[in-house]
């Protein structure tokens, strides 16, 4: 038997950054180095988190010696690939920062990818692209598919092909103890089903296994209206009532100076929808002719493109501080709702107060509730709410004004993505989970992480009981 190590000190002192040092090829970055506010910084401004180390993790080889260091110390650990959660960075603890594992095979003749967790949703789109094929992602190029995929994944092919993690083939994971897995249906079934809308609970995720589909030029972009109570009701119900190629986004907010739209509409409220049509180009014009009956558009820019297109250039200086709260519902708005989702942003005192209505359902709905973690199939909607605002003596105000917002707004079944809770606090960590699937989760959280060495996520402790309030 090899000589036991060396127990290290409960926090991370400089024996324990040494042996991060010597043990792994990646940088290890601490506060006195130059470039360290930048190494912690995530997507948002406002989450300040000062760890004790960031190991840029250059090869897979360099995760085993990290969580050997993490859980010697017991300090907290915080996994990052795209770095667009809040849960990114942690105080006086390790980010074991994977975005530099970026290693992403396309195989056209299976129409599989691999891909590493650090490949952000549009490198894989764009280099799937080439072949015609592509993965359900999300809405933002910029995301890492490491978070993205263990949270579920919503985005424009959502009612055509599911969920990202609908198209999930395999999951290649170190666990906790250091043990490699290969996790499929097959073997570690309790894993695979866990990972699918578990979120980082359960290890360290090293590979995604994902399958693609062939997506000719779609037609799609963005259309601007007027936000009316009639034109976001009428919107909505259009969308809902849509065939399932056509998935699409609306945000409710002041319109930007956008190409093409008038100047004197500008900061007026908009419905800003980007749009997917993955079906017959040929019959698009039928599709889209409901939405653009419902007014005169102050903007149309739908059109024939790849469907890589969809994504905006990523701007890497761009980190909003926003607060922002999300709810699924079984109900579309009508226009009693959707006038009172107008007063409501129209009494924010951000600088951009925006509400975000995603009509869901299609392939999503189509699998079983408790075929994974992810047990929200079924529901009509998810809407969120953020506040864009620039100083953070405004936060605590912008929080009662989404958390109101929830409140008066979402029915009474209550339900949360789990992928967009950002400080809700741990209560609603039941809604993204129901108590059937949080309970299956807890167990399997028992027998993998045992210690919790992976709690700085939405956490699930090891055979926790369920958090409340949801009780489907
Ligand atoms: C601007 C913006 C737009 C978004 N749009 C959408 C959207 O349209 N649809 C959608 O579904 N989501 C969307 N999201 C939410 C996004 O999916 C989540 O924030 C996701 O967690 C981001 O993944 P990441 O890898 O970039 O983030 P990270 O912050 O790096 O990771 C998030 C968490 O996932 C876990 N994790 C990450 N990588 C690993 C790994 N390799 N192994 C184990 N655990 C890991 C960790 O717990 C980590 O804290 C959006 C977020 C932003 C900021």
């Amino acid at each position: 038997m090899g000589k036991a190590p060396t127990p290290l000190a409960a926090t991370l002192d400089t024996a324990a950054v040494t042996a991060l040092r010597r043990l792994v090829t990646g940088r290890v970055i601490t506060p006195t180095d130059h470039d360290y506010d930048r190494a912690r910084r995530i997507f948002f401004d406002g989450y300040e988190g000062r760890p004790a180390a960031i190991v840029r993790v250059v090869d897979v080889e360099d995760v085993p010696p990290v969580l050997d260091i993490a859980r010697r110390t017991g300090v907290p650990l915080a996994i990052r690939s795209g770095g667009h959660s809040v849960h990114a960075v942690c105080d006086d603890g390790i980010v074991l920062d994977l975005s530099g594992l970026r290693a992403l095979d396309i195989v056209p003749e299976s129409r599989t990818a691999a891909a590493q967790p650090g490949v952000t949703a549009a490198q894989y789109t764009n280099a799937a692209g080439a072949f015609g094929l592509a993965t359900s992602f999300g809405d933002t190029g910029s995301v890492g598919l490491g978070g993205l995929v263990l949270g579920g994944g919503i985005g424009f092919l959502v009612r055509k092909h599911g969920l990202t993690i609908d198209d999930l083939i395999a999951v290649e994971m170190i666990t906790s103890s250091g043990d490699r897995l290969r996790i499929d249906a097959d073997s570690h079934a309790d894993l695979f089903w866990a990972l699918r809308g578990g979120g980082g609970n359960f290890g360290v995720v090293t590979r995604l296994h994902l399958r693609l589909h062939r997506v000719a030029p779609i037609v799609g972009g963005t259309l601007v209206l007027p936000a009316t109570p009639a034109t976001i009701a009428g919107f909505l119900a259009a969308a809902d009532s849509a065939p399932d190629e056509l998935s699409t986004k609306v945000n409710v907010m002041p319109i930007p100076p956008l190409p093409g739209v008038p100047e004197e509409h500008h900061g007026r409220m908009g419905l800003l929808a980007t749009m997917v049509f993955a079906g017959d180009v040929g019959s698009a014009e039928s599709i889209y002719a409901p939405f653009r009956a419902l007014a005169t558009p102050l903007a149309d820019l739908i059109h024939t493109m790849p469907y890589a297109q969809i994504f905006e250039p990523d701007d890497e200086n761009y980190h909003p501080r926003a607060m922002s709260r999300t709810f699924f519902t079984d109900e579309l708005l009508d226009e009693t709702k959707a006038e009172a989702l107008l007063a409501h942003l129209g009494s924010s005192t951000a600088l951009v107060p925006v509400a975000q209505l995603r009509v869901l359902g299609g392939a999503m709905a189509q699998v079983a509730e408790d075929a994974t973690a992810f047990a929200h199939r079924g529901r009509k909607m998810m809407i969120s709410v953020a506040a864009v605002h620039e100083s953070p003596d405004e936060t605590d105000t912008h929080r009662s004004w989404a958390d109101n917002f929830v409140a008066e707004q979402r029915s009474s079944q209550p339900g949360a993505y789990v992928n967009f809770l950002y400080d809700d606090g741990p209560d609603r960590r039941g809604e993204a989970y129901p108590r059937r699937t949080w309970d299956r989760l807890a167990r399997i959280k028992q027998r993998y992480d045992p210690t919790n060495l992976f709690r700085v996520n939405v956490n699930i402790p090891p055979g926790a009981a369920h958090p409340g309030p949801s009780d489907r």
